[in-house]
């Protein structure tokens, strides 16, 4: 069975004493996600450290950065490395989040070379990709995601695409309240399956762990989790609470 993913996404938000509030309250609970249950929280640069520390300890617990540089080195000002990141014990990186390409001009050149860098340095792209309301609305999301998937994952070979872990995040629905319906996300993930079944066989598109993210929260987690080619979740505005968000790992497969 492939890995199934609770993943926060606590994006620019916490100060240092709230943020480690907030990772001390969810592992208060002494849950140990399944065999193939993985819990990762990926947080703001400054945390990483404090962060790993803590998680380190826990079976099934990972850090995540939640952007990295797209370059290996030198005179880039202002960036944060992949090796930089690995060096400090960050086994996961978002990347291409929707606010990334929108508000920071991440084009698909840029994140594939992200990706790139990740796979160098063992650590798990989470690729995010997902269509704006317009392009729904049109009836487009198929032709735009898998626009979006050909362009950054296409180059790789069947051994690296693997190794990456894709996120599903409609835009409207991302911080909206509107959450995709399960049949709504059940659907984008089984055509994200079949496309990489088409370019990379149907046993490669087995192992690929698939989240859905979009106003999940503990009230729809499960309905969410529990349709076959969703296999958890990435999480924002709903993993800022602790309670919450050991819903959600409870609702994991
Ligand atoms: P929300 O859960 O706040 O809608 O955010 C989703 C998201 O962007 C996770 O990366």
């Amino acid at each position: 069975m492939r890995k199934q993913i609770a993943a926060a996404n606590w994006k620019m938000n916490l100060t240092l004493d709230k943020a480690e509030a907030l990772l001390d309250g969810i592992l208060s609970e002494n849950i140990n996600p399944t065999e193939n249950g993985q819990v990762v929280v990926a947080v703001p640069f400054p945390y990483l450290i404090m962060v790993n520390e803590k998680v380190a300890k826990r079976k099934g617990y990972a850090v995540a950065a939640q952007n990295c540089g797209n370059k290996k080195s030198g005179a880039y000002t202002g960036e944060v490395s992949v090796e930089m990141l690995s060096s400090i014990g960050v086994e996961y990186c978002i990347v291409g989040h929707s606010e990334r390409r929108e508000y920071y001009g991440e084009i698909d050149e840029i994140l594939q070379q992200k990706l790139v860098l990740c796979l160098d340095e063992n650590i798990t792209p989470i690729f995010c990709c997902g269509e704006a309301l317009d392009v729904r609305e049109k009836g487009k999301q198929n032709d735009f995601v898998k626009t979006q998937m050909e362009k950054a994952l296409f180059d790789f070979s069947a051994s690296e695409l693997k190794k990456i872990v894709i996120a599903y995040e409609p835009i409207w629905a991302i911080g909206t309240g509107k959450t995709a319906t399960s049949e709504q996300a059940q659907q984008m993930h089984a055509f994200i399956r079949s496309v990489l079944a088409g370019k990379w066989g149907e046993d490669v598109a087995q192992d690929v762990t698939i989240l859905y993210g979009g106003s999940v929260k503990a009230s729809n987690a499960e309905e969410l989790f529990h349709s076959p080619d969703v296999d958890g979740g990435l999480v924002g505005g709903a993993s800022l609470n602790a309670a919450e968000f050991i819903q959600i790992i409870k609702a994991l497969k």
